[in-house]
Protein backbone atom coordinates (compact mmCIF):
# COMPACT_ATOMS: atom_id res chain seq x y z
CA UNK A 1 0.00 0.00 0.00
CA UNK A 2 1.18 3.48 -0.94
CA UNK A 3 2.65 5.52 2.52
CA UNK A 4 0.79 8.64 1.21
CA UNK A 5 -2.67 7.07 0.80
CA UNK A 6 -2.08 5.34 4.22
CA UNK A 7 -1.15 8.92 5.68
CA UNK A 8 -4.51 10.26 4.10
CA UNK A 9 -6.78 7.36 5.48
CA UNK A 10 -5.32 7.90 8.76
CA UNK A 11 -5.72 11.48 9.02
CA UNK A 12 -8.94 11.65 7.26
CA UNK A 13 -10.43 8.97 10.41
CA UNK A 14 -8.67 11.24 13.16
CA UNK A 15 -10.25 14.79 11.82
CA UNK A 16 -13.70 12.53 10.86
CA UNK A 17 -14.31 10.91 14.31
CA UNK A 18 -17.74 10.37 14.18
CA UNK A 19 -18.72 10.06 9.61
CA UNK A 20 -18.26 6.30 10.02
CA UNK A 21 -19.94 6.19 6.39
CA UNK A 22 -17.33 9.01 5.09
CA UNK A 23 -14.63 7.47 6.00
CA UNK A 24 -15.91 4.26 4.62
CA UNK A 25 -16.01 5.81 1.21
CA UNK A 26 -12.65 7.37 1.41
CA UNK A 27 -10.88 4.28 2.66
CA UNK A 28 -12.09 2.67 -0.36
CA UNK A 29 -11.66 4.76 -2.96
CA UNK A 30 -8.21 6.01 -2.06
CA UNK A 31 -7.18 2.42 -1.53
CA UNK A 32 -8.07 1.13 -4.98
CA UNK A 33 -6.32 4.65 -6.23
CA UNK A 34 -2.45 3.11 -4.91
CA UNK A 35 -1.27 2.60 -7.93
CA UNK A 36 -1.97 5.85 -9.55
CA UNK A 37 -0.91 7.35 -6.47
CA UNK A 38 2.52 5.80 -6.94
CA UNK A 39 3.25 6.94 -10.21
CA UNK A 40 2.47 10.54 -9.31
CA UNK A 41 4.83 11.86 -6.91
CA UNK A 42 3.88 15.51 -7.26
CA UNK A 43 0.33 14.56 -5.75
CA UNK A 44 1.78 14.39 -2.86
CA UNK A 45 3.61 17.50 -3.59
CA UNK A 46 0.17 19.70 -4.13
CA UNK A 47 -1.54 17.69 -1.24
CA UNK A 48 -3.91 16.35 -3.40
CA UNK A 49 -5.76 13.60 -1.56
CA UNK A 50 -5.44 16.18 1.82
CA UNK A 51 -7.44 18.38 -0.99
CA UNK A 52 -9.42 15.90 -2.35
CA UNK A 53 -11.41 14.67 0.66
CA UNK A 54 -12.44 17.54 2.30
CA UNK A 55 -15.23 19.10 0.97
CA UNK A 56 -14.52 23.50 -0.79
CA UNK A 57 -17.64 24.28 1.27
CA UNK A 58 -20.32 22.70 3.76
CA UNK A 59 -23.32 24.26 4.28
CA UNK A 60 -25.62 23.65 7.63
CA UNK A 61 -29.02 25.39 7.65
CA UNK A 62 -31.94 25.20 10.11
CA UNK A 63 -35.25 24.69 8.41
CA UNK A 64 -38.57 25.36 9.85
CA UNK A 65 -42.09 24.31 8.61
CA UNK A 66 -45.69 23.68 9.63
CA UNK A 67 -47.20 20.34 9.76
CA UNK A 68 -51.22 20.32 9.09
CA UNK A 69 -52.29 20.93 12.19
CA UNK A 70 -50.86 23.95 12.66
CA UNK A 71 -47.33 23.06 15.20
CA UNK A 72 -43.76 23.63 13.87
CA UNK A 73 -41.18 21.46 12.86
CA UNK A 74 -37.40 22.25 12.74
CA UNK A 75 -34.84 19.80 10.50
CA UNK A 76 -31.94 20.23 9.41
CA UNK A 77 -30.71 21.11 5.85
CA UNK A 78 -27.16 20.73 4.54
CA UNK A 79 -25.50 21.14 1.08
CA UNK A 80 -21.90 19.51 0.70
CA UNK A 81 -20.26 21.27 -2.43
CA UNK A 82 -17.59 18.69 -2.15
CA UNK A 83 -15.42 19.31 -5.45
CA UNK A 84 -16.00 22.11 -8.60
CA UNK A 85 -12.63 21.61 -10.41
CA UNK A 86 -14.37 19.84 -13.54
CA UNK A 87 -17.31 21.48 -13.38
CA UNK A 88 -20.53 22.97 -11.02
CA UNK A 89 -21.34 20.97 -7.83
CA UNK A 90 -23.97 18.59 -9.25
CA UNK A 91 -25.39 16.19 -7.14
CA UNK A 92 -29.13 15.08 -5.63
CA UNK A 93 -31.22 16.36 -2.50
CA UNK A 94 -32.09 13.36 -0.10
CA UNK A 95 -34.79 13.81 1.68
CA UNK A 96 -34.48 11.13 5.05
CA UNK A 97 -34.25 10.75 8.58
CA UNK A 98 -31.09 9.04 8.33
CA UNK A 99 -29.59 11.83 6.85
CA UNK A 100 -26.59 13.00 8.56
CA UNK A 101 -23.08 15.11 7.92
CA UNK A 102 -21.58 11.62 7.49
CA UNK A 103 -24.27 10.19 5.11
CA UNK A 104 -23.86 13.51 2.95
CA UNK A 105 -19.99 13.60 2.40
CA UNK A 106 -19.79 9.88 1.74
CA UNK A 107 -22.66 10.83 -0.88
CA UNK A 108 -20.45 13.88 -2.48
CA UNK A 109 -17.50 12.07 -1.92
CA UNK A 110 -18.72 9.44 -3.92
CA UNK A 111 -20.75 12.19 -6.65
CA UNK A 112 -17.00 13.22 -7.43
CA UNK A 113 -15.58 10.44 -9.43
CA UNK A 114 -19.27 9.20 -10.47
CA UNK A 115 -19.73 12.41 -12.38
CA UNK A 116 -16.14 13.13 -13.82
CA UNK A 117 -16.80 9.05 -14.98
CA UNK A 118 -19.78 10.01 -16.94
CA UNK A 119 -17.25 11.95 -19.21
CA UNK A 120 -19.57 15.17 -18.12
CA UNK A 121 -18.04 18.71 -17.38
CA UNK A 122 -19.49 18.30 -13.49
CA UNK A 123 -18.03 18.95 -10.52
CA UNK A 124 -19.31 16.62 -7.18
CA UNK A 125 -22.16 17.86 -4.71
CA UNK A 126 -24.91 16.46 -2.21
CA UNK A 127 -27.31 17.78 -0.11
CA UNK A 128 -30.41 16.85 1.90
CA UNK A 129 -32.27 16.83 5.19
CA UNK A 130 -32.98 14.48 7.77
CA UNK A 131 -37.17 15.59 6.72
CA UNK A 132 -38.87 12.14 7.24
CA UNK A 133 -41.69 11.98 3.92
CA UNK A 134 -43.17 8.93 5.45
CA UNK A 135 -46.68 10.18 6.25
CA UNK A 136 -46.68 13.46 5.25
CA UNK A 137 -49.41 14.92 3.01
CA UNK A 138 -48.54 16.72 0.01
CA UNK A 139 -49.37 20.55 1.41
CA UNK A 140 -46.71 19.15 4.47
CA UNK A 141 -44.41 18.25 1.43
CA UNK A 142 -44.62 20.97 -0.09
CA UNK A 143 -44.30 23.79 2.78
CA UNK A 144 -41.22 22.07 3.60
CA UNK A 145 -39.73 22.26 -0.03
CA UNK A 146 -40.61 25.40 0.09
CA UNK A 147 -38.64 26.17 3.50
CA UNK A 148 -35.88 24.27 2.59
CA UNK A 149 -35.30 26.46 -0.81
CA UNK A 150 -35.87 29.97 0.92
CA UNK A 151 -32.32 29.30 2.38
CA UNK A 152 -30.64 27.10 -0.32
CA UNK A 153 -31.54 29.28 -2.81
CA UNK A 154 -28.54 31.69 -1.62
CA UNK A 155 -25.78 29.16 -2.43
CA UNK A 156 -26.83 27.53 -6.12
CA UNK A 157 -27.35 28.55 -9.59
CA UNK A 158 -26.94 27.14 -12.80
CA UNK A 159 -22.64 27.60 -12.70
CA UNK A 160 -22.47 27.16 -9.41
CA UNK A 161 -24.01 24.38 -8.00
CA UNK A 162 -26.98 22.25 -9.13
CA UNK A 163 -29.24 20.17 -7.04
CA UNK A 164 -31.34 16.72 -7.59
CA UNK A 165 -33.25 14.02 -6.65
CA UNK A 166 -32.13 11.47 -4.48
CA UNK A 167 -34.27 9.11 -1.83
CA UNK A 168 -37.14 11.12 -0.69
CA UNK A 169 -36.95 13.81 -3.48
CA UNK A 170 -38.46 13.44 -6.55
CA UNK A 171 -40.32 14.80 -9.81
CA UNK A 172 -43.15 16.49 -7.30
CA UNK A 173 -40.42 17.81 -4.52
CA UNK A 174 -37.89 19.41 -7.75
CA UNK A 175 -41.04 21.13 -8.79
CA UNK A 176 -42.47 22.41 -5.26
CA UNK A 177 -38.35 23.31 -5.04
CA UNK A 178 -38.14 24.85 -8.16
CA UNK A 179 -41.12 27.04 -7.51
CA UNK A 180 -39.99 28.58 -4.47
CA UNK A 181 -36.40 29.45 -6.75
CA UNK A 182 -38.44 30.97 -9.43
CA UNK A 183 -40.61 33.12 -6.95
CA UNK A 184 -37.71 34.82 -4.78
CA UNK A 185 -35.13 34.48 -7.21
CA UNK A 186 -37.47 36.63 -9.91
CA UNK A 187 -35.16 34.65 -13.00
CA UNK A 188 -36.64 31.74 -14.77
CA UNK A 189 -32.97 29.91 -14.36
CA UNK A 190 -33.98 26.30 -15.46
CA UNK A 191 -30.61 25.30 -15.47
CA UNK A 192 -30.24 25.59 -11.49
CA UNK A 193 -32.10 22.39 -10.70
CA UNK A 194 -32.59 19.01 -12.58
CA UNK A 195 -35.43 16.53 -12.73
CA UNK A 196 -37.60 18.60 -13.61
CA UNK A 197 -41.21 18.05 -14.88
CA UNK A 198 -41.54 18.00 -18.48
CA UNK A 199 -43.49 21.50 -18.87
CA UNK A 200 -40.79 23.60 -17.26
CA UNK A 201 -37.25 22.23 -18.45
CA UNK A 202 -37.18 18.71 -17.74
CA UNK A 203 -35.72 16.24 -19.67
CA UNK A 204 -36.92 12.90 -21.44
CA UNK A 205 -36.06 10.02 -19.58
CA UNK A 206 -34.23 11.57 -16.77
CA UNK A 207 -36.79 9.93 -14.26
CA UNK A 208 -35.95 6.66 -15.97
CA UNK A 209 -32.62 7.55 -16.38
CA UNK A 210 -30.77 5.69 -13.29
CA UNK A 211 -32.51 2.78 -13.36
CA UNK A 212 -32.27 2.51 -17.53
CA UNK A 213 -28.40 3.42 -17.14
CA UNK A 214 -27.95 0.19 -14.44
CA UNK A 215 -29.22 -2.03 -16.66
CA UNK A 216 -27.26 -0.79 -19.69
CA UNK A 217 -23.95 -0.69 -17.74
CA UNK A 218 -25.07 -4.62 -16.99
CA UNK A 219 -25.62 -4.96 -20.55
CA UNK A 220 -21.98 -3.85 -21.09
CA UNK A 221 -21.31 -6.16 -18.43
CA UNK A 222 -22.69 -9.13 -19.98
CA UNK A 223 -21.00 -8.86 -23.51
CA UNK A 224 -18.19 -8.80 -22.22
CA UNK A 225 -18.99 -12.37 -20.30
CA UNK A 226 -20.62 -13.92 -23.44
CA UNK A 227 -23.88 -13.76 -21.71
CA UNK A 228 -27.26 -12.73 -21.33
CA UNK A 229 -30.40 -11.42 -19.29
CA UNK A 230 -32.70 -13.77 -21.39
CA UNK A 231 -33.72 -15.89 -18.49
CA UNK A 232 -32.32 -14.38 -15.42
CA UNK A 233 -33.44 -13.64 -12.50
CA UNK A 234 -33.17 -10.47 -10.01
CA UNK A 235 -33.38 -9.69 -6.92
CA UNK A 236 -34.11 -5.93 -6.10
CA UNK A 237 -34.41 -3.76 -3.15
CA UNK A 238 -35.70 -0.92 -2.46
CA UNK A 239 -39.48 0.63 -4.39
CA UNK A 240 -38.32 4.23 -5.68
CA UNK A 241 -37.37 5.76 -8.47
CA UNK A 242 -34.09 3.53 -9.25
CA UNK A 243 -35.64 0.06 -8.87
CA UNK A 244 -38.71 1.11 -11.05
CA UNK A 245 -36.76 1.96 -13.66
CA UNK A 246 -34.41 -0.78 -13.01
CA UNK A 247 -37.48 -3.28 -13.39
CA UNK A 248 -38.44 -1.63 -16.43
CA UNK A 249 -35.04 -2.35 -18.83
CA UNK A 250 -35.09 -5.83 -17.20
CA UNK A 251 -38.66 -6.75 -18.26
CA UNK A 252 -37.30 -5.66 -21.73
CA UNK A 253 -34.53 -7.27 -21.55
CA UNK A 254 -36.37 -11.05 -20.90
CA UNK A 255 -35.69 -10.96 -17.54
CA UNK A 256 -37.48 -11.82 -14.40
CA UNK A 257 -37.37 -9.61 -11.21
CA UNK A 258 -38.98 -11.61 -7.90
CA UNK A 259 -38.43 -9.08 -5.14
CA UNK A 260 -38.52 -5.33 -3.97
CA UNK A 261 -38.54 -3.76 -0.52
CA UNK A 262 -38.49 -0.96 2.18
CA UNK A 263 -37.68 -0.09 5.06
CA UNK A 264 -41.12 -2.01 6.16
CA UNK A 265 -39.48 -5.39 4.93
CA UNK A 266 -39.19 -6.88 1.33
CA UNK A 267 -41.66 -8.52 -0.77
CA UNK A 268 -41.65 -11.90 -3.16
CA UNK A 269 -42.97 -12.29 -6.09
CA UNK A 270 -42.40 -15.57 -8.09
CA UNK A 271 -44.37 -14.83 -10.58
CA UNK A 272 -42.05 -11.74 -11.73
CA UNK A 273 -42.78 -7.91 -10.87
CA UNK A 274 -42.63 -7.13 -14.66
CA UNK A 275 -46.15 -7.05 -15.73
CA UNK A 276 -47.35 -3.48 -17.13
CA UNK A 277 -49.57 -2.93 -13.91
CA UNK A 278 -47.25 -4.45 -11.60
CA UNK A 279 -44.81 -2.01 -12.68
CA UNK A 280 -46.91 1.12 -12.71
CA UNK A 281 -48.17 0.02 -9.21
CA UNK A 282 -44.67 1.44 -7.97
CA UNK A 283 -45.17 4.50 -8.92
CA UNK A 284 -48.74 4.47 -6.82
CA UNK A 285 -46.83 3.15 -3.51
CA UNK A 286 -44.13 5.76 -4.16
CA UNK A 287 -46.54 9.13 -4.26
CA UNK A 288 -48.44 7.41 -1.37
CA UNK A 289 -48.33 8.19 2.11
CA UNK A 290 -47.62 5.29 3.62
CA UNK A 291 -45.16 4.45 1.38
CA UNK A 292 -45.13 0.41 2.50
CA UNK A 293 -44.40 -2.20 0.30
CA UNK A 294 -46.72 -4.45 1.50
CA UNK A 295 -49.50 -2.59 -0.13
CA UNK A 296 -47.78 -4.07 -3.43
CA UNK A 297 -48.07 -7.86 -1.49
CA UNK A 298 -51.69 -7.50 -0.74
CA UNK A 299 -52.49 -5.70 -4.45
CA UNK A 300 -51.00 -8.89 -6.00
CA UNK A 301 -51.57 -11.11 -3.50
CA UNK A 302 -47.40 -12.71 -2.56
CA UNK A 303 -46.16 -12.75 0.27
CA UNK A 304 -44.51 -9.88 2.66
CA UNK A 305 -41.56 -10.69 5.09
CA UNK A 306 -41.79 -7.70 7.51
CA UNK A 307 -38.77 -6.14 8.79
CA UNK A 308 -36.27 -8.64 6.59
CA UNK A 309 -34.17 -7.77 3.52
CA UNK A 310 -34.60 -9.58 0.05
CA UNK A 311 -30.85 -11.39 -0.17
CA UNK A 312 -31.42 -14.97 0.97
CA UNK A 313 -33.47 -15.14 -2.02
CA UNK A 314 -31.91 -17.18 -4.62
CA UNK A 315 -31.02 -15.45 -8.18
CA UNK A 316 -28.80 -14.63 -10.42
CA UNK A 317 -28.38 -11.37 -10.66
CA UNK A 318 -28.62 -8.80 -7.40
CA UNK A 319 -28.96 -5.42 -7.75
CA UNK A 320 -29.87 -3.35 -4.55
CA UNK A 321 -31.64 -0.28 -5.01
CA UNK A 322 -32.57 1.30 -1.55
CA UNK A 323 -30.12 2.93 0.22
CA UNK A 324 -26.69 2.39 2.19
CA UNK A 325 -25.18 -0.64 4.15
CA UNK A 326 -27.63 -3.20 3.38
CA UNK A 327 -25.78 -5.61 2.65
CA UNK A 328 -23.02 -6.73 5.22
CA UNK A 329 -20.08 -9.74 5.33
CA UNK A 330 -22.94 -11.82 6.42
CA UNK A 331 -25.68 -11.25 3.73
CA UNK A 332 -22.45 -10.84 1.15
CA UNK A 333 -22.42 -14.77 1.99
CA UNK A 334 -26.05 -15.22 1.79
CA UNK A 335 -26.01 -14.09 -1.81
CA UNK A 336 -22.60 -16.53 -3.05
CA UNK A 337 -23.75 -19.35 -1.52
CA UNK A 338 -27.03 -18.68 -3.83
CA UNK A 339 -24.99 -18.97 -6.40
CA UNK A 340 -24.76 -15.08 -7.98
CA UNK A 341 -23.02 -14.70 -11.08
CA UNK A 342 -23.42 -10.72 -10.68
CA UNK A 343 -23.84 -7.67 -8.50
CA UNK A 344 -24.80 -4.21 -9.57
CA UNK A 345 -25.31 -1.05 -7.35
CA UNK A 346 -28.42 1.08 -8.17
CA UNK A 347 -27.88 2.31 -4.84
CA UNK A 348 -25.07 4.36 -3.86
CA UNK A 349 -22.75 2.12 -1.03
CA UNK A 350 -25.24 -0.22 -0.83
CA UNK A 351 -22.69 -2.96 0.66
CA UNK A 352 -19.47 -2.83 3.27
CA UNK A 353 -16.04 -2.53 2.26
CA UNK A 354 -15.71 -6.46 3.67
CA UNK A 355 -18.68 -7.16 1.42
CA UNK A 356 -17.57 -6.02 -2.03
CA UNK A 357 -14.08 -7.60 -1.46
CA UNK A 358 -15.88 -11.09 -0.26
CA UNK A 359 -18.09 -10.69 -3.75
CA UNK A 360 -15.17 -10.46 -5.84
CA UNK A 361 -13.11 -12.64 -4.14
CA UNK A 362 -15.77 -15.41 -5.03
CA UNK A 363 -15.89 -14.62 -8.25
CA UNK A 364 -19.03 -12.57 -8.51
CA UNK A 365 -18.25 -9.68 -10.89
CA UNK A 366 -19.29 -6.27 -9.04
CA UNK A 367 -20.32 -3.30 -11.04
CA UNK A 368 -19.94 -0.33 -8.58
CA UNK A 369 -22.50 2.21 -7.71
CA UNK A 370 -20.29 5.37 -9.41
CA UNK A 371 -20.22 3.47 -12.75
CA UNK A 372 -23.37 1.73 -12.84
CA UNK A 373 -25.65 4.35 -11.54
CA UNK A 374 -24.26 7.04 -12.96
CA UNK A 375 -26.76 7.29 -15.76
CA UNK A 376 -29.30 9.30 -13.65
CA UNK A 377 -26.64 12.40 -13.09
CA UNK A 378 -25.48 11.71 -17.18
CA UNK A 379 -29.26 12.68 -17.82
CA UNK A 380 -29.43 15.28 -15.16
CA UNK A 381 -25.69 17.22 -17.20
CA UNK A 382 -27.77 16.70 -20.41
CA UNK A 383 -30.78 18.65 -18.90
CA UNK A 384 -28.53 20.75 -18.55
CA UNK A 385 -27.03 21.15 -21.88
CA UNK A 386 -30.66 21.12 -23.29
CA UNK A 387 -31.39 24.25 -20.50
CA UNK A 388 -28.65 26.30 -21.67
CA UNK A 389 -29.37 25.38 -25.49
CA UNK A 390 -33.15 26.29 -24.67
CA UNK A 391 -34.01 23.35 -26.93
CA UNK A 392 -35.49 19.79 -26.19
CA UNK A 393 -34.17 16.38 -27.33
CA UNK A 394 -36.30 13.98 -28.30
CA UNK A 395 -36.67 10.81 -26.13
CA UNK A 396 -35.07 8.56 -28.64
CA UNK A 397 -32.16 10.70 -28.89
CA UNK A 398 -31.25 10.98 -24.67
CA UNK A 399 -31.74 7.36 -24.64
CA UNK A 400 -28.94 6.94 -27.75
CA UNK A 401 -26.81 9.23 -25.35
CA UNK A 402 -27.48 7.73 -22.13
CA UNK A 403 -26.33 3.93 -23.42
CA UNK A 404 -23.66 5.47 -25.45
CA UNK A 405 -22.14 6.99 -21.68
CA UNK A 406 -23.05 3.77 -20.01
CA UNK A 407 -20.73 2.10 -22.21
CA UNK A 408 -18.03 4.35 -22.09
CA UNK A 409 -18.19 4.19 -18.64
CA UNK A 410 -17.69 0.56 -18.78
CA UNK A 411 -14.51 0.87 -21.08
CA UNK A 412 -13.29 3.51 -19.43
CA UNK A 413 -13.54 1.65 -15.99
CA UNK A 414 -12.09 -1.17 -17.98
CA UNK A 415 -9.08 0.34 -19.71
CA UNK A 416 -7.94 2.15 -16.52
CA UNK A 417 -7.80 -1.09 -14.43
CA UNK A 418 -5.63 -2.87 -17.42
CA UNK A 419 -3.22 0.18 -17.68
CA UNK A 420 -2.33 -0.30 -13.98
CA UNK A 421 -2.58 -4.68 -14.34
CA UNK A 422 -5.38 -4.99 -12.48
CA UNK A 423 -7.75 -7.05 -15.38
CA UNK A 424 -11.33 -7.09 -14.91
CA UNK A 425 -11.50 -4.97 -12.08
CA UNK A 426 -14.45 -2.57 -12.43
CA UNK A 427 -14.31 -1.28 -8.74
CA UNK A 428 -10.61 0.07 -9.27
CA UNK A 429 -11.08 0.47 -12.80
CA UNK A 430 -13.90 3.10 -12.02
CA UNK A 431 -12.34 4.94 -9.07
CA UNK A 432 -9.24 5.67 -11.07
CA UNK A 433 -10.57 6.57 -14.47
CA UNK A 434 -12.86 9.02 -11.98
CA UNK A 435 -9.91 10.62 -10.50
CA UNK A 436 -7.68 10.79 -13.62
CA UNK A 437 -9.51 13.77 -14.65
CA UNK A 438 -10.20 15.66 -11.32
CA UNK A 439 -6.35 15.03 -10.18
CA UNK A 440 -5.27 16.72 -13.23
CA UNK A 441 -8.04 19.43 -13.70
CA UNK A 442 -7.20 20.47 -9.30
CA UNK A 443 -3.24 20.30 -10.65
CA UNK A 444 -4.02 22.42 -13.36
CA UNK A 445 -5.97 25.04 -11.55
CA UNK A 446 -3.05 25.46 -8.77
CA UNK A 447 -3.56 25.84 -5.30
CA UNK A 448 -7.02 25.99 -3.89
N1 LIG B 1 -28.94 11.46 -6.80
C1 LIG B 1 -28.48 10.92 -8.04
C2 LIG B 1 -27.11 10.33 -7.87
O1 LIG B 1 -26.83 9.73 -6.85
C3 LIG B 1 -28.61 11.91 -9.17
C4 LIG B 1 -27.89 13.21 -8.98
C5 LIG B 1 -28.16 14.24 -10.07
O2 LIG B 1 -28.90 13.96 -11.00
O3 LIG B 1 -27.58 15.32 -9.93
O4 LIG B 1 -26.25 10.36 -8.70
Amino acid sequence: MNAYVERVIKETAAKNPNEPEFLQTVTEVLTTLAPVIDKHPEYEEAALLERIVEPERTIIFRVTWQDDEGKAHVNTGYRIEFNGAIGPYKGGLRFDPEVNLSVLKFLGFEQIFKNSLTTLPIGGGKGGSDFDPHGRSDAEIMRFCQAFMTELQRHIGPNTDVPAGDKGVGGREIGYMFGQYRRIRNSYDNGVLTGKGLTYGGSLIRPEATGFGVLYYANEVMKHEHDSFEGKTFVLSGYGNVTWGAITKITEFGGKVVTISGKHGYVYDPDGINTPEKIAYLLKLRASKERNVKMYADEFGCQFFPGEKPWGVKADVYIPCATQNEIGIEEAKKIVANGAKYYFEGANMPASNEAVAYFQKNGVIVGPAKAANAGGVAVSALEMSQNSMRYSWSREEVDAKLKDIMKNIHDNSVAAAERYGLGYDLVAGANIAGFEKVAEAMLAQGLF
